[in-house]
């Protein structure tokens, strides 16, 4: 395999020279680097001890981890060989002192512990109950088939971070396979992102409960086609209850009026869910996020103000999308700036939203959202 070193945080990484990167023999998105970007931000907020990259490719979230967040332990897992051999290269491109191999697994003891695995993520994390403080799941596509033994893995107050790239699953492009996969019936059209984001927080909510955890979300995003998720797991029986009370239905009709509901089964027919409409972030979690922004050299430029949009977003379930409403109540544009300033004006709470740059969170109802659009 042909390798090319790269620079990403503080990481030196060898990638594999491809010209598609998903025809690379290990995968490297460095587009996703302003996920891992956050990812650390986030490890660098809470701190954890234990750090497990369960899927791991080159190794670059897992080197992040240990070089830019204050993790003692960090553990690295693929199943593919050459992700491994790969992996250990970059570590000791990273890391001083030697390499101590032992069949599939190897390690590195300097500052840190690093430990690297060669094997399926679903039987390293089972071996490991409740050990990691902070656990990452970064698959290809969907990380259900990991969650059962993630949460099994990640300690009783740890934090769950996952991404979803099957996005044309959550957003209704093929509903059935949401239904199979994430137990929910998606919506399409505007509010497809939003709620494709709901339903991975709502099925999490729902494997978490038969253990007694609930989930409480850190920040929760959607961006480049992928999903997020930092989820902190909560321990005992009414936790579980408590997050269990935030799932519920949404509903959308043809002029763009949503309503949604909390309840453990809908009361009408043509539910979209069930679906999370708790917050999609905690308030002081993500203050101490931007502060930490403050003395980090992020890998993407887009990191900064990414940061800044979702702090400043205003947490309600769901959107009004303006190009949506105008096309589906035959009105004119309007600048979003301008209708975040109305309604400011009328004394309603309003921002954008990271799900659309043409789309608005408010706290007023559809008829002002629409009377705004109308011009009054
Ligand atoms: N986290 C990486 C990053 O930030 O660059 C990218 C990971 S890539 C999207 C997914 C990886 O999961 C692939 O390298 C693949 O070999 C690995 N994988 C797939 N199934 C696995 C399994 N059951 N156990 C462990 N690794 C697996």
């Amino acid at each position: 395999m042909e390798l090319v070193e790269v620079n990403e945080g503080l990481a030196r990484i060898l990638v594999p020279k491809a010209e598609r990167i998903y025809d690379a023999p290990v995968f490297y998105n460095p587009v996703m680097a302003l996920n891992r970007d956050i990812s650390v931000l986030v490890a660098r907020v809470i701190g954890p001890k234990r750090v497990l990259d369960a899927l791991s490719a080159t190794g670059v979230r897992g080197i992040r981890y240990a070089l830019e967040s204050p993790a003692e332990e960090v553990w690295l897992n693929d199943i593919s060989e050459e992700a491994y051999s790969l992996m250990k290269r970059n570590v000791a491109l990273n890391f001083e002192g030697e390499l101590y191999e032992e069949g599939d697994r190897s390690y590195l003891w300097g500052e840190k512990l690093i430990v690297l695995n060669r094997g399926d993520a679903n039987r390293l994390m089972a071996e490991n109950f409740r050990y990691f403080d902070l656990l990452d799941l970064d698959p290809f596509g969907s990380p259900m088939e990991f969650l059962d033994t993630a949460l099994r893995s990640v300690r009783r107050r740890g934090v769950l971070a996952l991404t979803a790239t099957d996005t044309g699953v959550l957003c209704g492009a093929y509903a059935r396979a949401c239904v199979k996969n994430y137990l929910a019936r998606p919506i399409r059209g505007e509010l497809c992102h939003e709620a494709g984001l709901r339903i991975l927080i709502g099925v999490i909510a729902r494997y978490s409960a038969k253990y007694d955890l609930g989930v409480e979300v850190l920040l929760a995003y959607y961006r480049d086609h992928y999903f997020r998720a930092f989820l902190r797991l909560k321990s005992g029986a009414r936790e579980a209850e408590k997050s269990l009370s935030q799932l519920g239905y949404l509903w959308q009709d043809e002029n763009g009026r949503f309503t949604y509901e909390r309840a453990f089964l809908p009361e009408r027919s043509k539910a979209h869910g069930p679906l999370w409409l708790g917050p999609l972030k905690d308030e002081t979690f993500v203050e101490k996020l931007v502060k930490e922004f403050q003395g980090f050299t992020p890998a993407h430029k887009k990191t900064g103000p990414f940061v800044e949009l979702l702090s400043e977003e205003l947490d309600v379930p769901f959107h009004y999308d303006t190009h949506a409403l105008a096309r589906r109540n035959n009105l004119q544009v309007k600048k979003v700036s301008d209708v975040i300033e109305r309604l400011d004006e009328l004394g309603y709470s309003a921002s954008r939203t990271h799900f659309s740059p043409t789309a608005i969170k408010t706290n007023a109802p559809f008829e002002v959202v629409l009377d705004v659009l109308r011009g009054s």
